[in-house]
């Protein structure tokens, strides 16, 4: 028998449904076991324990009255920390957000509370969502649950730590360009990063727009499935956003049978420089388990890949320099002391953001300078047409494309220190976002040295999350390790 706190969305919709839980016993379990091991995890931002009991009483009194919002009602999910939630800190990891309280919910957060889900605390990330470690957060740390020496993955490292260690079932994380799909693998649980335009944007706090997206991070595919069905659609306050198209031929496949799907297996990615020997097995140990399924494995190519990393870091600053100019100590979160507009805005800034914010300010604003946009943005904006173009073409031949989510299992803190260094281990996410595709990282397998995580990642092509998540959810009933529960020992904060 499972412990309360290890069990799914789904299991614990059935104990609700047929009375063996109650809403608040479900957020006790869960609440006793993030104080059971969050002082080496370090998940949460911030954790109303009393606002939470209140939410989970007043979901027991609607089942009580038997008229519950929704199967999951009573259920906790952990929200990102630049994901808004009307009377809570939204701080971005940033000081110059530090008390910053959003007066609104998030479309996201709409949609769950209206289906009586309990918000659960406030996750870690990189600064405005700028990394892949966590290391840039202005409030610290979080631990990777398996190995408390190393990161947790970024920038949703709190999101996938808080799933991964069983402190909440779910979570939603945000995904600019790997950012819920990373810290899934290095923390060994599921991330989906939905097609661009599935989930509204309204609530997040944008870093570069034509790239975020949030999405599920959860302990299985099917709880991710669940997350995802309910906050998808089209919100007249994100104009990129529109109502899911259904895809009935991939929804009535059956169970553990991928017969008549074609997997596509890039060849670039497995030629990349820097993919470990271990991670590289545990994809190729992966597509034996399609094939048993009856998937056809072929080989694809998307050779503009290997701008993927440049032209990423091109878009993405260049947008961020300017989402980012609204925080300048007037309108929102901390003001500077200084005798003139000009002093306060300059000193705000200076004082308020961290070292990679700048960095990615500055690096954005330079690219979108005149005399070197057109050789910069302008070529980057190319280079994205090309690589949608290869993802285009990819997609004809087959249904979904497979690949390591990172090149790595989760690397010790401090041990990419050098920026570009951190940037290149996005060299298999990026792309995704780059070309507004869906994708999901399922964990695959413990690598075989370090017995940490490592996860394969699954790229479906525009709207085609149902189909991805048909297959990863028959991959994780069929994967040589089946179940993904750190011991969570302590170290370095014990
Ligand atoms: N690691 C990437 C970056 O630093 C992706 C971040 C994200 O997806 N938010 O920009």
């Amino acid at each position: 028998m499972k412990k309360l706190h290890e069990m799914s969305l789904s299991s614990l919709a059935g104990l609700l449904k047929s009375g063996e839980l109650s809403p608040v016993e479900i957020c006790r379990a869960f609440i006793g076991r993030k104080n059971e091991v969050e002082p080496f995890v370090g998940a949460f931002l911030n954790f109303n324990e009393e606002g939470i009991l209140e939410q989970a009483r007043l979901s027991e009194n609607r089942w009580k009255k038997s008229s519950p919002l929704s199967p999951y009602d009573g259920i906790p999910i952990a929200v990102k920390d630049n994901i808004a939630v009307s009377g809570e800190r939204c701080s971005c990891a940033s000081k110059i957000l530090e008390n910053f309280i959003s007066p609104y919910d998030a479309f996201v957060i709409e949609k769950l509370k209206s289906k009586g889900f309990v918000t659960y605390g406030r996750t870690n990330m990189d600064e405005f969502a700028m990394g892949s470690s966590c290391e840039n957060s202005a409030f610290g740390k979080t631990f990777n649950p398996w190995d408390v020496s190393r990161v947790p993955g970024g920038s949703s490292g709190g999101a996938a730590a808080s799933v991964a260690a069983r402190q909440v079932p779910v979570a939603l994380g945000s995904d600019t360009g790997g950012s819920i799909r990373q810290p899934a693998a290095f923390c060994g649980c599921v991330g989906l990063k939905p097609t661009y335009g599935a989930v509204s944007r309204y609530g997040l706090v944008a870093f570069a727009s034509s790239l975020d997206q949030i999405g599920p991070m959860s302990n299985t595919v099917e709880d991710a499935k669940i997350i995802f069905d309910l906050i998808s659609g089209r919100d007249k306050r994100d104009s990129t956003s529109i109502d899911m198209p259904s895809s009935p031929v991939v929804q009535s496949l059956p169970g553990n049978d991928l017969s008549g799907l074609r997997i596509g297996l890039p060849k670039e990615y497995l030629e990349t420089e820097g993919l470990d020997a271990g991670v590289r097995k545990i994809v190729m140990d992966s597509l034996e388990v399609f094939r048993k399924q009856n998937a056809e494995i072929i080989e694809v190519s998307l050779p503009a890949i290997r701008y993927a990393i440049a032209d990423y870091y091109v878009i993405a600053t260049a947008e961020a320099s300017a989402n980012l100019a609204r925080f300048d100590g007037i309108r929102y979160g901390r003001r500077a002391q200084s005798d003139d507009l000009i002093g306060t805005y300059f000193k705000s800034r200076g004082q308020g953001f961290g070292k990679e914010v700048k960095r990615r300010i500055i690096l954005g604003t330079f690219v979108l300078s005149s005399g070197y946009y057109d050789a910069y943005y302008l070529k980057a904006q190319k280079i994205r047409t090309m690589i949608r173009e290869d993802f285009r073409k990819a997609f004809e031949k087959c249904d979904a494309i497979l690949s390591p989510t990172s090149p790595a299992p989760a690397f010790k803190f401090g041990e990419k220190s050098d920026a570009l260094q951190m940037y290149l281990a996005d060299i298999y996410t990026v792309s995704v976002n780059l070309a507004g595709v869906c994708a999901v990282s399922v964990p695959a397998d413990l690598h075989p040295q370090l017995q940490m995580p490592v996860g394969i990642q699954l790229i479906g092509s525009h709207f085609g999350e149902n189909c991805i998540l048909r297959i990863a959810d028959s991959f994780e009933k069929n994967r040589k390790q089946r179940e993904f529960i750190p011991s969570v020992q302590g170290g370095i904060n014990a």
